[in-house]
């Protein structure tokens, strides 16, 4: 709208990555809440106790990691050549479902169940920064799950297709319009109002871009999301993968 592009425009590059920032802070802080949430209301045991105190320590960690990358950032250091390793999508995909279970945790509890499904493929490999990589993977679930308030499947897929390592995360929750769609990868556009930032898809389209990839978006209003992200694909020794195809169920599109 022409408000959001004035609101653009006012914003200084300062500004801009103050909003940057903050994003990646609430991204850190969301799993913790949760965790702390239930660890207050459903931890019943030592054992589940210590569990949660474990989840809040390795969300905090994971925070803690983005506070540096973007100290980095904005001390200008560059990312240094050969600086880049070797990213399994499927081990980081695992991840961050792991850390994002405590907001899907406290879901269920709420009769709002977020149920998952994993289709990982091995070799789903590419060379880049494991950090932005996870940051655009969490930033992918906490839309699908945003975009699910009554609860649904969440769908989490890696696969090679042709020179590509690909990651995509599925959601069976409210879908886009087409006009929504078209402007999702837009820095500050939102339609969740003061709860968004509108840098959640913004950010994963420029860490696709950074790791010479892309990112793109199937929805179907009322019926769900898919967002794809591929990068190029780093050979490894093992060849011989499944075709991605056989087993996908219906996708929208
Ligand atoms: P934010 O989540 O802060 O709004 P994003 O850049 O991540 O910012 O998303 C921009 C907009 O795209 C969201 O406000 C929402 O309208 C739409 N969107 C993103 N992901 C989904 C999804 N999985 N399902 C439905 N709409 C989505």
């Amino acid at each position: 709208s022409q408000e959001e592009q004035v609101r653009e425009r006012r914003l200084s590059a300062v500004g801009q990555l103050a909003a940057g920032v903050m994003h990646d802070v609430n991204n850190a802080l969301n799993p913790i809440m949760a965790a702390a949430y239930l660890l207050r209301h459903h931890a019943e045991s030592p054992e589940a106790v210590r569990d949660y105190a474990d989840r809040i320590r390795k969300a905090a960690e994971i925070g803690a990691a983005t506070a540096s990358r973007v100290g980095r950032f904005i001390r200008q250091e560059p990312v240094h050549p050969g600086g880049d390793v070797e990213v399994d999508l499927s081990l980081l995909a695992e991840e961050v479902l792991d850390l994002t279970e405590p907001m899907r945790l406290q879901r269920s509890s709420e009769s709002r169940e977020v149920r998952i499904v994993r289709m990982f493929t091995e070799g789903a490999i590419t060379r880049g920064l494991p950090g932005e990589i996870r940051e655009a993977l969490l930033n992918l679930v906490q839309n699908a799950i945003d975009a699910m308030p009554d609860g649904g499947t969440l769908t989490v897929r890696t696969s090679v297709e042709g020179s590509d390592a690909c990651m995509a995360v599925r959601d069976t929750g409210v879908g886009m319009t087409a006009d929504v769609r078209e402007r999702a990868f837009e820095p500050f556009f939102t339609t969740k109002g003061a709860k968004g930032s509108g840098l959640g898809l913004a950010e994963v389209y420029g860490i696709a871009r950074r790791h010479r990839g892309t990112a793109t978006i199937s929805s179907v209003p009322g019926r769900g999301t898919e967002v794809m992200v591929r990068f190029p694909l780093q050979k490894a020794a093992a060849p011989e993968v499944a075709a991605p195809e056989e087993i996908l169920p219906t996708r929208p599109n």
